[in-house]
């Protein structure tokens, strides 16, 4: 069709691996003979129960899931999560504790101050959210019926490389922009969730995996739909769920197997951030945003020597095929996320890219 298709590295919603668009695609209007497509299927249907089970299946062992745990497929991204973890798990002490390394934990943690005291724990807000800090820096309220901090700071382009130790209060981590980029040891959670935008599926699926015994805690006023209880009961079938996108979600599941599952997705994303880390930090006339050791591998932020710069370098890149490469409009300068369905080759073509024209000035 002489459509060519670009490296695009948007921050999200973001680049799906090319099999499984063509995969949905050749399915689109016909699924297995169902004479329908996903779109238009009950989700009470036998053909959909079927394509929700073995995706949740595919999901719970690709992340490792534990017995004890659930999985939630939801609606209204990431950020609804932000009012939905206080008001179903601030209740068992009235306090949590908050890390705040970026945009998306700072909005976390001022939305949860509507539903109990909130303690900031540690903050990078010191040196505009460059680095991660250390373990020793944080301060935990003994009382503090969890401890929330986000794995993958999307916009600042840092990541955490260690779990935080919290003892016996509950770490709950927003890992919308890093997971399944690497293996997680989920029984240390209390509760995870990711909006499926950056490394999942598109737009409109939230994933919650929640232990147990943390549901059924939830404040007197928590909404029926903003109740963990609510979900885990119907299992995620209490409304209808979104459907299309829990379909693609078994498709990334079923290409990211191929990949050699999280712990070979790990080597692949580790190598293709390095490239870029290693030529940036070579480069004459381009910085890096984040501290080394604090460097995120999905989101790469990094800035050329001026502004105009910048702006050159965006549509250079663009006319060349690289899209989406400005940084976030609060931090400015660039940025490149590499998530998991960025083909190995589309960082090398950019590394090119990026050569030439620091040669060039
Ligand atoms: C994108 C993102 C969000 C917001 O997700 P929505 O689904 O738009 O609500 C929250 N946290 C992180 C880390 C993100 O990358």
């Amino acid at each position: 069709m002489g459509n060519q298709r670009v490296y695009n590295f948007s921050a999200g919603p973001s680049i799906l691996p090319l099999e499984v668009l063509e995969r949905a695609g050749a399915e689109i209007t016909n699924y297995q003979g169902s004479g329908m497509s996903v779109m238009e299927m009950s989700h009470r249907s036998k053909v959909y129960d079927k394509i929700f089970v073995d995706t949740m299946a595919k999901f719970r062992k690709l992340f490792g899931v534990p017995d004890n745990y659930k999985v939630l497929f939801l609606q209204g991204g990431a950020s609804s999560q932000f009012s939905m973890i206080p008001m179903n798990l601030i209740g068992r002490t009235g306090k949590a504790d908050y890390a705040v390394t970026g945009n998306f934990s700072t909005i976390a943690s001022k939305e949860a101050k509507k539903y109990g005291e909130v303690h900031i724990a540690v903050s990078s807000e010191d040196k505009k959210h460059t680095y991660i800090p250390a373990q020793d820096k944080i301060v935990l309220s003994p009382d503090a019926s969890y401890f929330h901090y986000c794995a993958n700071n999307t916009i600042y382009g840092t990541e955490w490389q260690y779990v935080p130790e919290t003892g016996d209060i509950p770490l709950v981590c927003d890992m919308s922009s890093n997971i399944m980029s690497r293996p997680v040891d989920v029984s240390k959670y209390g509760l995870i969730y990711a909006g499926a935008q950056k490394n999942m599926a598109p737009a409109g699926l939230t994933v919650v995996i929640i232990r147990e015994d943390l549901a059924g805690h939830e404040l007197p006023n928590t909404p029926l739909m903003f109740n963990y209880k609510t979900q885990i009961d119907k299992d995620s079938m209490y409304n209808t769920p979104p459907c299309w996108c829990i379909y693609i979600l078994g498709l990334v599941m079923d290409w990211l197997e191929k990949q050699g599952g999280v712990a070979g997705m790990e080597k692949i994303k580790h190598h293709k951030a390095a490239m870029l880390y290693d030529l940036l930090d070579s480069s004459k006339h381009f910085t890096c945003n984040a501290e080394p050791g604090s460097r995120s591998d999905m989101n790469v932020t990094f800035r050329a020597d001026n502004d105009e710069l910048d702006a050159k370098f965006v549509k250079e890149a663009t006319e060349a095929g690289f899209t989406n490469l400005k940084g976030h409009r609060s931090t400015g300068g660039l940025r490149a996320s590499i998530y998991n369905a960025m083909p190995t080759e589309g960082v090398e073509a950019l590394c090119e890219f990026i050569k030439k024209f620091d040669a060039s000035i």
